[in-house]
């Protein structure tokens, strides 16, 4: 499995992963720009098997309308941020961005605690806090952690839907109990380690 990251210049340097194994995909969170990954995609003659979104603010669901479109691909979101994928539109206003379209849940990942998506399996852990629906993925010893948990710090919670202790509570209860050499790859920053951020985390002093 080879993974390859693209950091958005259209918003909050948000990152996009491109996960790919023997001519199949999956994008996780894709707030790049749409011709990019699909560039990408098509160069290496990848056939996109998912689109996964950790949750539905504008950053992480930008492209996914056109890239799920592009390559008939499903896009997976929890429901439970459903007003947000709604909101996209006017989100891409407010923040002058181009709008590409808003994708629909194809498989709502309230109802998924597993996806299998061969060759990749992916565990779906919720980790409610940062918005209602937020997931973060977890394959192999790589976790996809969106705004959940990131290097030295966590998510926002000042948002509708944000609650820092449910995400104290998520973080403590469903990632840090992961095994210690797992490498998180959040939506924003750079990568880290489970053990990295149990010691130097100031967020995590619980
Ligand atoms: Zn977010
Ligand atoms: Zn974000």
């Amino acid at each position: 499995m080879i993974l390859k990251s693209f950091e958005s210049d259209l918003i909050f340097r948000e990152n996009t992963y491109l996960l790919t194994s023997g001519g199949k995909a999956i994008l996780i969170d894709p707030g790049a720009e749409p011709e990019l990954l699909i560039g990408e995609i098509l160069s290496g003659g990848y056939r996109l098997l998912a689109v996964l979104a950790t949750h539905g603010h504008v950053d992480h669901v930008l492209s996914a309308k056109p890239l799920c479109e592009r390559f008939g691909s499903p896009f997976y979101m929890h429901g439970g941020d459903r007003d947000w994928l709604e909101d996209l539109q006017n989100m891409c206003t407010r923040f002058r961005l181009p709008y590409y379209g808003t994708p629909l849940i194809n498989h709502d990942l309230a109802e998924c605690s597993e996806l299998d998506l061969d060759p990749f399996h992916f565990k779906v852990l919720h980790t409610a806090g940062h918005s209602e629906g937020s997931v973060c993925f977890l394959t192999e010893d790589l976790l996809f952690s969106g705004d959940t948990l990131f290097r030295r710090s966590v998510g926002r919670t000042d948002l509708p839907g944000g609650d820092l202790a449910l995400l104290k509570r998520s973080i403590r209860e469903t990632i840090l109990t992961l095994p210690e050499e797992t490498r998180v790859y959040p939506g924003h920053l750079e990568a880290t380690k489970i053990a990295d951020e149990k010691c130097h985390n100031p967020f995590l002093v619980l």
